[in-house]
């Protein structure tokens, strides 16, 4: 089967969007946010159904590992109470689809990050989600400052309480920024690839695994520019007297498929090894025309994989094993429906 590990509810409903802006607006004014809106099956059924289902559908995959729209996390808006209050909403949200499409979705949560605050909310809101929603992992924010880095490297013991929350759960985390609200750094062009490039490099300054050694990432879009850059990371780890990178960071660092374009699909199966390569697209997200050139969506990453210089074995392994292994709760509710 093949599993995308990377979806995200990017066509919420528009009384959910709605909802955000009163909350927001109510809190710069100092009154309290209306109460949730109530939203049918319905609509929720006609914005997956004309969207992320009908394109996983046409493309061949079977299931989308789903979390709330990471852009609009926006972690560093209001309080704290304020994103703990949007994080259960989105999380709720993203349960709805779940529960009608139990076959093709599953949860990944958002958390409650506000910068300057210390995780103990997020630790609880993954405990929710996990045990209460049945959700498999969680996105965690390496900036929720959003695009300033005020928050301290992943590495830091400012960290280890979520990371312990995670270990005890035996969940992931995809290391997904947010908006950006520095205008040097373009969302999805530059602040997504640079968080991640960022994170791997934090990760390779670091001991992280030592004290978790069954902790494990998910770097997404295709781990920023660190394929490419391999070289100079396994050449900073020998400088830095740190063991090989491989030993390092890939037993617990996972990069996903969200490459837009065959020959920065074919580096990544070349340059890194196949069992850290899980199998996303990212759709419907950042980049959602059809390339000129090929007449596909330059986000149908299925067909790049399909089309890679890899054995058939690999392929399976990228489209749903190695999904498997890094969520085990993903693997126990396969194995519970027979698959
Ligand atoms: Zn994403």
């Amino acid at each position: 089967m093949i599993i995308d590990c990377h979806g995200h509810y990017t066509t919420a409903p528009t009384e959910h969007n709605n909802w955000r802006e009163a909350q927001l607006a109510a809190f710069a004014a100092g009154t309290s946010a209306p109460p949730y809106p109530e939203i049918s099956d319905d609509v929720i059924r006609q914005t997956i159904e004309s969207n992320q289902l009908r394109l996983l559908k046409e493309r061949g995959a079977d299931m989308t590992i789903f979390s709330p729209r990471a852009s609009a996390m926006a972690h560093h808006e209001g309080s704290a109470e304020i994103s703990l209050e949007w994080s259960r909403a989105c999380n709720n949200l993203i349960k709805r689809v779940v529960d009608l499409y139990p076959e093709t979705f599953i949860g990944v949560c958002q958390l409650p990050q506000f910068p300057g605050t210390d995780l103990s909310a997020s630790v609880a809101e993954l405990e929710r989600a996990v045990n209460e929603l049945g959700f498999i992992g969680c996105n965690l924010n390496p900036d929720p400052s959003g695009g300033k880095w005020t928050s301290l490297p992943l590495t830091d013991k400012y960290w280890y309480p979520i990371y312990e929350k995670m270990v005890e759960l035996d969940v992931p985390a995809m290391i997904h920024v947010s908006s950006s609200c520095n205008i040097n750094f373009h969302a999805t062009g530059a602040h997504y690839i640079n968080a991640d490039t960022t994170a791997f490099m934090q990760l390779l300054q670091g001991d992280l695994f030592k004290d978790f050694p069954t902790l494990r990432f998910i770097i997404p879009h295709g781990g920023g520019a660190v394929p490419y850059h391999w070289g100079r990371y396994r050449g900073l780890a020998d400088m830095l007297k740190k063991p090989a990178v491989e030993d390092h960071l890939m037993n617990n660092i996972f990069f996903d498929t969200c490459v837009y374009h065959q020959p920065g699909i074919d580096l990544l199966v070349d340059v890194i090894d196949i069992k850290n390569i899980l199998f996303g697209s990212e759709m419907v997200g950042a980049v959602r025309g059809i390339d000129p050139r090929t007449g596909n969506y330059f986000d149908d990453t299925k067909r790049y994989i399909d089309s890679a210089n890899i054995s058939p074995t690999e392929k399976s392994e990228i489209f749903e094993k190695n999904s498997r292994k890094v969520f085990p709760r993903l693997d126990a509710s396969l194995k519970a429906r027979g698959l």
